[in-house]
């Protein structure tokens, strides 16, 4: 029996193609996708289209993210592998919010979109959906899925969806995971990194989607002013903050930026260190700059992208209410996010 996937279309870029009689760029209606695309039908794969409230994803909102978990959640059963078609300037945000929001998986959520819409001669969209939907149908030998995880493909590579960065506004090759290796890379064929994907879960998955709004990221910069930092460490309604901070996690020593930060951590804030660096890690006992941040009690992000602190501030802040709770899960990879 062929594989079964859902394509879930949430907007962005890859929807789009040029309307013959006006020359704009309008929405492409997915369900049409084997009249659009015949050659997908060579795939040996079964495809099932359903459109989410296509936006710009620059619009995309953690209801978005709920709508989407509980889709995949409730035809769970129905399908092998799920592609996400997503506008790619937040597909970072979303795929890692994804990750938390569905654990324990067993089946393969693939994101995939394009800098260039579909309906377009030289779109790349066409390649990164047939390969999504290859891998998101892909088994091993044993009959179980190759990617049992939240990932992300473009270009050629699938990564890991909670270590991926938007890094080109232009390249075709718009995406990458500096901190961690490719789950597969596509060429002549698709090479599967097994030793880098994850286990697959066992039984159903655990579906999350309280995602708490009250974090902030306040990102660091040389002469930044005193009242401004105070203002965005103390804000109303914030309890988690992702701090970027310089190389490995450096920040200035000044007793009133050590001060401030400690007067947010005491007032129950919870401060989680990130580099503003793509690639490496934060290790805050290298430097006097860093250290002074652990001894004001703020955790290491180790080598998060920001994006997946994002995500993970919200989950854990819906997940957990207690602080140490929320300290534990802050301080262990959840799903991959971080090495430590
Ligand atoms: N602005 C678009 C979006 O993120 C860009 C894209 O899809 O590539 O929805």
């Amino acid at each position: 029996m062929k594989p079964s996937v859902l394509l879930i279309y949430t907007g962005g870029t890859i929807g789009m193609k040029t309307d013959a009689a006006t020359g704009v760029l309008v929405p492409f209606d997915f369900s049409g996708i084997y009249e659009e695309f015949p050659s997908l039908r060579r795939l040996n794969v079964d495809i099932d289209v359903l459109t989410l409230r296509p936006v710009d994803s620059s619009n995309i909102t953690p209801d978005d993210w709920t709508r989407l978990a509980r889709i995949i959640a409730e035809r769970y059963d129905r399908h092998d592998g799920f592609v996400v078609l997503h506008g790619t300037d937040t597909m970072s945000y979303s795929a890692s919010a994804l990750s938390f929001m569905l654990q324990n998986l067993s089946k393969p959520v693939v994101f995939t979109g394009s800098q260039i819409p579909i309906g377009v001669l030289r779109t790349d969209g066409r390649e990164n959906l047939i390969t999504a939907i290859e891998i998101a149908g892909a088994k091993r030998p044993d009959g179980s899925p190759e990617v049992p995880e939240t990932s992300l493909y473009f270009q050629n590579r699938l990564f890991r969806a909670n270590r991926t960065t938007k890094r080109s506004a232009e390249e075709l090759n718009a995406f990458r995971s500096y901190n961690y290796p490719p789950l597969a890379e596509v060429g002549v064929s698709i090479a599967y990194n097994r030793a880098a994907i994850a286990p697959a879960g066992n039984g159903a998955p655990e579906i999350f989607t309280d995602m708490s709004d009250r974090v902030a990221i306040v990102k660091l910069f040389p002469g930044m002013p005193r009242r401004s930092l105070t203002t965005m460490l103390t804000q109303p309604g914030i309890d988690g903050i992702i701090l970027e901070t310089y190389g490995a996690g450096n920040a200035p020593t000044e007793e009133w930026f050590t001060g401030a930060v400690r007067d947010a951590v005491d007032a129950g804030r919870i401060i989680l260190n990130v580099t503003q660096c793509l690639d490496g890690c934060v290790s805050m006992n290298i430097y006097e700059t860093g250290l002074a941040l652990q001894r004001a009690g703020v955790l290491c992000g180790y080598d998060i992208t920001t994006e997946a602190a994002v995500a993970k501030m919200m989950y854990v802040l819906g997940r957990e209410s207690s602080r140490q709770g929320r300290i534990e899960l802050l301080k262990r990879p959840i799903c991959g996010e971080f090495t430590i």
